[in-house]
This record gives C-alpha cells, sequence and structure tokens, in this order.
C-alpha cells in the first residue's frame, strides 16, 4: 500500500512552517508523496480579503516545486462554494485508489477537526498527523479523543518537528508594515509577493 500526505491549508501565503511539518511527516511515515491543497472558499475562516486561489497556488507551486516528493492540487480552488473537507477526501480516495491516506495538520488545526462538517466519517477514513505547532497544546485534545472517541486513537499520530512560529497572518501583517520577511519562506514566494504586490496597504 502506498501512502499520500495531504496538507490543506489556506497558504496565503505558504511559509516555512507548512514545508518543514510536510517534509517531517514525509519522512516520518515512509509518505510517498505530499500533497499540498489550497482551499477554495475555507469555511472556517471569516477573512473576507483571501487572495485569489490561482495565486495562492502559484505561491505554493514555486514553494514545492524542489522537492520531488511534494505536488500541489487545484481541486479545491477549482470546485464551486466552499471546501468541505470530507468532500476532497472523498474525491482523493477515488483518484488514488492504491493509496493509504494522512492528513497533515498542525495541532491549532488538528484541535479543530470535531467541528468539520461530517467529522465522524472523516475521522474512520484517513489517518492524522499532528504537528507541534508552537504555541498550540495537543494534550486536552488528545484526552478528550481517549474518553470519548478512543476507537480513532490509534488513527491520530503526533508528530515532533522543530518548532516554527511563523504563520501566514504574521507574514501579511508584515508586508503590509513594510517589516521583512526573508527566511520566513522560499524566496521564490517572496518574490512572487513582491511583483504582484500582494498584502501592501
Ligand atoms: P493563517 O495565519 O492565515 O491562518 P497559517 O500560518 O495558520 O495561516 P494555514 O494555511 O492556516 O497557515 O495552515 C495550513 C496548515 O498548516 C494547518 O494545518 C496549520 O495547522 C499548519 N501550520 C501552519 N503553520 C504551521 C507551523 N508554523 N508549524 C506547524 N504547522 C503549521
Ligand atoms: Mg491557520
Amino acid at each position: 500500500m502506498h501512502k499520500l500526505g495531504i496538507m490543506g491549508g489556506t497558504f496565503d501565503p505558504i511559509h516555512y512552517g507548512h514545508l518543514v511539518a510536510a517534509e517531517m511527516a514525509r519522512a516520518e511515515f515512509n509518505l510517498n508523496k505530499v500533497l499540498f491543497i489550497p482551499t477554495g472558499i475555507p469555511p472556517h475562516k471569516d477573512r473576507r480579503d483571501i487572495s485569489a486561489g490561482e495565486l495562492r497556488l502559484e505561491m505554493v507551486e514555486s514553494a514545492i516545486q524542489d522537492n520531488p516528493a511534494f505536488t500541489s492540487s487545484a481541486m479545491e480552488i477549482e470546485r464551486e462554494g466552499p471546501s468541505y473537507t470530507v468532500e476532497t477526501l472523498r474525491l482523493l480516495r477515488k483518484n488514488w485508489p492504491d493509496y493509504e491516506l494522512y492528513f497533515i495538520t498542525g495541532t491549532d488545526a488538528l484541535r479543530e477537526i470535531f467541528s468539520w462538517r461530517e467529522a465522524e466519517e472523516i475521522l474512520t477514513m484517513i489517518q492524522f498527523i499532528g504537528a507541534a505547532r508552537p504555541g498550540f497544546d495537543a494534550s486536552d485534545f488528545l484526552l478528550k479523543v481517549q474518553k470519548e472517541h478512543p476507537e480513532i486513537l490509534g488513527r491520530i499520530h503526533s508528530l515532533e518537528v522543530p518548532a516554527l512560529a511563523i504563520s501566514s497572518t504574521d507574514i501579511r501583517m508584515r508586508v503590509k508594515r513594510g517589516e521583512p520577511i526573508r527566511y520566513l519562506l522560499p524566496e521564490g514566494v517572496r518574490q512572487l509577493i513582491q511583483q504582484r504586490g500582494l498584502y501592501a496597504e
């Protein structure tokens, strides 16, 4: 059985926190590929000023081009209406029939999975890799799973990664304030942000 890692996110913009989590998950869990899927209209985000899907995908493609195990998909940004993970996973299961699916999230996103649409369905379909994210402790969440949903505990895996307190929100604010973002994300992504005038006032 092959293994497919799935890295979903707004990626507005993609940064080294995402890339390190994906790469460490790939190595630790022997994933054959990691698929980066920028979200369409994220159901959980109330930001109205999310960059166009094509721009976020372009930044993702630039960021992952030098890693042969990384690939991207436009499936969510091309879909009409809000993107629900459960629908994405159903499609992925159809398109990657020989692969076991591993959904990679930071601990902030992991703590929210019970609020996802059709959470129970999702939790039985795939494996989860929760990459430690500075400031977001998952131990309460794991205790809750142990108490209330012990049947899925075996499918939730914790992953320690070199802690990077980088967020897209912080990067956007830095650009807005004219502060440096170099070394927080790949240089090609930084240049795209500059060329396209993203996140500036
Ligand atoms: P925003 O500030 O706009 O929410 P973000 O930096 O949180 O952006 P997302 O696109 O929301 O990035 O996150 C996509 C996925 O990557 C989520 O599962 C998130 O938990 C994870 N992630 C983001 N940043 C890090 C990081 N620094 N370390 C580990 N995981 C991360
Ligand atoms: Mg986020």
